[in-house]
């Protein structure tokens, strides 16, 4: 294949006659493919079928001597606590370890900002006129979601190859005081897979904000989910934020969703140790205590950092050959017509790529309509829209390799085709 650019209207032509006809084979196939959601495969949920069996009626006592299977302890069992002060590389103290979900953690923090404010609010943010966030993009969906949901204006921001555009983020939190947070996955972000420089974590830490109550949402979602056996270093946002004098800026989550069980692991999150006492005075208004049962299997299955790494190299022994499928494809069959980009993720879920200008939307629809569904386009931004309509987040991890194999080659030919469409009538 070479540079469709370079192709005249005869050439093009006669090329989207051919992709016209495998894309006819392709809609005679009846396909049901999905490449939506970023789930484990059912192998992958296997690998912690242990977990069924880490407690029983008569293990069921923390080391602290507590029945897990009472009400209390809202701030989670110490053993989660250590354990996901190992993840985050923070105190015990500055760790909740919570319910199910760290969206929901990130929902309910959110809210609760709203309603009565966070430490350093003068006001509950649902008091002012208006409240803004910045949403680095392309980004998590679900957070843009929360925030469409709870009224809060987003501004998107560029991501760059090590995280945000921080010239942009600092001229806007300097002078902007209704700017109180930012959404970031600053490991294997969803969906570029980028990781964001230390330096990039230091000017968030260190920047200067007009609003006093400004937060960093610092979602570490995919921070044990390695592709390589030498993954990248984050540096300490918590550490960073407390040596820049700004120790209550950052709220830290995670979750064991793609570790364990998605909707049954356990979430967490880190703060200052003042933020987590507010954290905990208003939650525990909120309930009287987390699933300590589930907390206590998990510690007992997944025990500490370095087992957790191990447990997590099984995981990407099963992964890492389905996004090395689709980095092939994606070579194989758009390498040379310059008519796409893509990223080359070291861990996390997704690939994320890029057609020219104007067809994601297309591109989208067109494999939906032969059985093969990807995310929205447009999902990946603030609004679910992309101003440049390019962006198609690919989830890798859920089909078999023969159904990404198919879903791959109907994802290609449509980008050919939309671009060879869009050429044409250029
Ligand atoms: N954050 C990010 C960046 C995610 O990609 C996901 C899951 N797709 C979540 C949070 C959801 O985590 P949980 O299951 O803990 O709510």
């Amino acid at each position: 294949m070479t540079d469709l650019r370079t192709l005249d209207r005869t050439e093009l032509e006669n090329l989207y006659s051919r992709l016209e006809k495998q894309y006819l084979a392709f809609k005679s196939k009846n396909l049901a493919l999905n490449m939506s959601r970023g789930k484990p495969s059912p192998d992958q949920l296997e690998l912690s079928s242990g977990l069924f069996d880490s407690l029983d009626a008569r293990t069921n006592k923390t080391a602290d001597n507590i029945d897990v299977r009472n009400y209390g302890g809202v701030d989670g069992i110490r053993e989660a606590k250590e354990l996901f002060a190992e993840i985050f590389a923070v105190r015990p103290s500055e760790v909740i370890v919570g319910g199910n979900s760290s969206l929901t953690m990130m929902y309910d923090t959110i809210s609760r900002a709203l309603l009565k404010g966070v430490r350093d609010s003068e006001l509950p943010w649902g008091k002012l006129p208006q409240i803004k966030f910045l949403c680095p993009s392309p980004g998590y969906d679900r957070h843009f979601a929360i925030c469409e949901a709870l009224g809060i204006e987003m501004i998107p921001i560029d991501m760059l190859d090590d995280g945000p555009d921080m010239d942009k983020i600092e001229e806007l939190v300097r002078k902007d005081d209704t700017i109180k947070g930012i959404w970031c996955v600053p490991k294997y972000s969803n969906p570029g897979g980028i990781i964001y420089s230390d330096e990039v974590v230091d000017r968030l830490a260190m920047m200067e904000t007009k609003a006093a109550d400004f937060k960093i949402f610092w979602d570490d979602a995919y921070t044990v989910h390695h592709l390589t056996d030498n993954p990248p270093h984050l540096k300490n946002i918590l550490q960073a934020c407390s040596k820049a004098g700004h120790a209550d800026r950052v709220f830290i989550f995670a979750s064991t969703s793609k570790v364990t069980f998605p909707g049954s692991g356990v979430a967490a999150m880190a703060a200052s140790e003042a933020n987590i006492k507010f954290i905990l005075d208003q939650l525990s208004v909120q309930m009287i205590g987390p699933d300590k049962i589930n907390q206590l299997r998990h510690v007992r299955f997944l025990k500490n950092l370095d087992h957790i790494n191990e447990h997590m190299k099984k995981h990407a022994k099963l992964i890492k050959p389905k996004f090395d499928l689709v980095l092939h494809e994606l070579e194989a069959q758009l390498g040379d017509q310059r008519i796409a980009s893509w990223s080359n993720p070291k861990g996390g879920y997704f690939i994320s790529l890029n057609t020219l200008d104007g067809c994601a939307a297309e591109v989208v629809k067109r494999a939906a309509a032969v059985g093969v569904k990807l995310t929205k386009a447009g999902a990946t931004f603030p609004y679910g829209k992309d101003p440049k309509d390019r962006n198609i987040r690919i989830a890798p991890t859920f089909p078999s390799l023969a159904e990404l194999k198919m879903a791959i080659d109907v994802l290609c030919l449509c980008v050919q085709m939309v671009s060879v469409e869009k050429l044409l009538t250029n």
